[in-house]
């Protein structure tokens, strides 16, 4: 059997995956239609997957505009939801964080408040049909570097007060041009309402950035791969139990990286540093979990042994509450180590 396939009948985590960067380009059809504008298939793909290498984090980040633009009502943002979640599940996903910046998505007049639930509600109505002692979806609210840091404090409360699905906050954004110390009061008015803290840092050269997020107190770092290399960076990162939340694919795809095979997720799952998998997100980077898992662990030469550990450690590093994902963590445990004992594994 295809690698992919079979990992996609195990049960998998997935902490780092982005909304707008995983809208189905047949739905942005639809949506641009919706919205009076003419948009072929061809053209929906041609602006939503991004080639397998950009010049740089800028041109990757230009794929996100038009589902973007799209994603400006109610209605698109419970379907995308919705849509992302049934995809989710094909995939064998049962445990996920799904994180987007609502500040993105107030053009057609939209309140923070009005997007968030909107995005909770697909989830909600996704996870339902899906059974939900089966899966577990949990929302990240991403604040923009690129953003007024007055804004971005505001975002952080309100998506406190929104409660439910909500359960961590998040920093994105051009690193280059939007330095993250500005947005410290954002994180600590997170942390005072309740939610978790990741940050997005380390997919341009300079690991300060990455110690830059760490300030805030971070529990995970989205990327993060300019730490390898830096042994005091790893010993922090080790030492304060922080995870990295790493997208292979993605990292070539915005030139951090040469190729999966250089990737330093393998060295650093081996010096003892936590990470786990994700997409990114599913339209622009083209894979599902399934595949990323996949090809990550054929080109870096992971054991299945750890590619088992990397794929529970998504579970162990949720966000959500213990208690809500102990029966889904322990069933990933039971179907990963009965995949080890069967043998199928280095
Ligand atoms: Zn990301």
């Amino acid at each position: 059997m295809d690698p992919a396939e079979a990992l996609r009948s195990l049960p998998k985590a997935e902490l780092h995956q982005h909304l707008d960067g995983s809208l189905r380009p047949e739905t942005a059809v639809e949506l641009a239609a919706d919205a009076g504008m003419d948009l072929s298939l061809d053209e929906a793909r041609r602006r939503m997957v991004g080639p397998e290498r950009c010049r740089d984090q800028a041109e990757l980040l230009s794929y996100f505009d038009l589902p973007i633009a799209l994603l400006q009502t109610e209605a698109a943002l419970e379907r995308a939801s919705f849509e992302l979640v049934e995809d989710l599940v094909a995939d064998g996903v049962t445990y996920a964080e799904i994180r987007w910046a609502p500040r993105l998505h107030l053009e057609a007049g939209l309140s923070v408040a009005a997007v968030i639930d909107a995005v909770a509600a697909g989830v909600a109505r996704a996870t339902r049909e899906a059974g939900d002692r089966e899966v577990l979806v949990n929302l990240i609210v991403t604040a923009m570097r690129s953003h007024p840091p007055g804004a971005n404090v505001e975002l952080a409360r309100t998506a406190g007060a929104a409660g439910g699905l909500v359960v961590g906050f998040d920093l994105a954004g051009p690193e280059e041009a939007w330095p993250a110390p500005p947005h410290a009061a954002a994180f600590l008015a997170a942390r005072e309402v309740g939610l978790a803290l990741t940050a997005h840092a380390g997919e341009v050269a300079g690991e300060q950035r990455v110690r830059e997020v760490l300030d805030f107190g971070v529990r995970r770092v989205a990327h993060g791969v300019t730490a390898a290399g830096d042994d005091a960076l790893l010993q922090l990162l080790r030492a304060r139990g922080v995870t990295l939340d790493l997208c292979p694919t993605s990292n070539v795809q915005a030139g951090i990286v040469a190729s999966l095979a250089d990737h330093p997720i393998g060295v650093l799952h081996r010096a003892g540093v936590s990470v786990t998998i994700s997409t990114d997100d599913r339209t622009v980077t083209g894979v599902s979990l399934s595949e990323e898992m996949a090809r990550t662990a054929s080109a870096q030469q992971l054991t299945g042994h750890e590619l088992a550990e990397i794929a529970l450690n998504g579970y162990a590093r949720a966000f959500a509450s213990p208690s809500a994902l102990a029966p889904i963590r322990a069933a990933a445990a039971r179907a990963w180590d009965a995949w080890r004992t069967e043998g199928r594994i280095s």
